[in-house]
């Protein structure tokens, strides 16, 4: 089969022929319409998350399953399918309790620790595999449907973590990137008042489109003041920081009102402070919050098939295309998610 592998960190990609994978017993393998190309895969590919090489990134994918292995039964040929992002093992006390991201066996990342979607065929455990629930035409919009997994189920998943509720004011940085934007349109979802903050502002049209009421760019000023200036002094509810930059963290706890809670996304995160005595005042929260869960999955794409959300994919190029791709992901070029069509 064709794939773009990655010999090694901030190389090209190379399209080569590998082997058609084979799947083992309680494996699948799925044939690839489209796989997402965000700023995570871009980070591997870049050097500066470690994985191993030589590599076949990406794990956004639509695709159809085309051979699954001994014992497998959740799946059969044909089955339309997404790809969850953990390799978590499904039966340990956290993926039992539909906490997958916290798995305590977890093999790590599709398209990281074991090869992705950047190629014809994918071979992943067959309970990786996530089957496309009735009423989402994955055929028609592969590009969009595959990128549920990630760009907007995990802003879905930000809703509960931080319980976010009508009418709270809610406050995303980083705004502007691929998951920022879904975030901003999944809080409008939840009926919140969100405010867009980033320096990007560029993609200022694209956030007021997905759902910011306001936007703010932290280059024009204290952010904190203008987030304070924007709730009339109280503050905001739930800060949602995908930046990860002490800058960042630091303003966004700092910005919270009473019973605020900061939302920390960011693989990245830096250090920060945060004032303590305000914290225990104003009963404040600082909450991690990785991936989502396959449960949190299939709603978000229930969601999109009742038309509730749709995904933001704004680019979508074919396979051989994927180094002037990541070009643009890199350079923060891309609004909302881009894709590689490899079918
Ligand atoms: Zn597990």
């Amino acid at each position: 089969m064709k794939a773009m592998v990655l010999r090694g960190p901030n190389t090209p990609f190379e399209l080569t022929q590998v082997p058609d994978p084979v799947p083992g017993p309680g494996e699948a393998v799925a044939r690839v319409i489209t796989c997402g190309s965000g700023l995570t895969i871009q980070h591997a590919k870049a050097g500066r998350r470690k994985i191993k090489f030589p590599r076949i990134i990406g794990h956004e994918i639509s695709g159809e399953i085309v051979a699954v292995g001994a014992g497998v039964t959740s799946l059969k040929v044909g089955d339309g399918v997404s790809a969850y992002f953990y390799l978590c093992c499904g039966h340990c006390r956290y993926c039992l309790a539909n906490l997958e991201p916290l798995c305590l066996n977890s093999g790590g990342q599709v398209g990281m620790d074991c090869d992705g979607g950047y190629a014809e065929y994918m071979k992943l455990p067959a309970h990786i595999f996530i089957k496309y629930p009735e009423g989402l035409d994955y055929k028609a919009h592969p590009a969009e449907m595959g990128v549920i997994t990630d760009a907007l189920a995990t802003p879905y998943k930000v809703l509960r973590r931080a319980t976010v509720k009508a009418g709270e004011t809610v406050a995303v940085f980083g705004a502007g990137g691929g998951l920022g934007i879904h975030q901003l349109m999944m809080a409008k979802w939840a009926r919140a008042r969100v405010i867009a903050v980033d320096v990007a502002a560029n993609k200022f049209d694209a956030c007021r489109k997905a759902g910011a009421d306001e936007v703010v760019n932290p280059r024009d000023g204290d952010v904190v003041e203008a987030l304070r200036d924007l709730t009339h002094g109280a503050g905001v509810d739930v800060a949602i920081d995908y930046v990860g930059a002490t800058a960042t963290l630091e303003a966004g706890v700092k910005a919270l009102g009473r019973r605020g809670r900061l939302v920390i996304l960011s693989g990245a995160s830096q250090p920060f402070q945060a004032p303590a005595h305000a914290m225990l005042q104003k009963e404040q929260a600082i909450l991690g919050s990785r991936y989502v869960t396959r449960a949190e999955v299939l709603e978000t794409c229930d969601l999109v098939a009742r038309g509730e959300v749709w995904p933001m994919v704004t680019d979508v190029r074919p396979l051989q295309e994927a180094e002037a791709v990541h070009e643009r992901v890199e350079k923060g070029e891309v609004t909302g998610r881009a894709a590689l069509r490899v079918a």
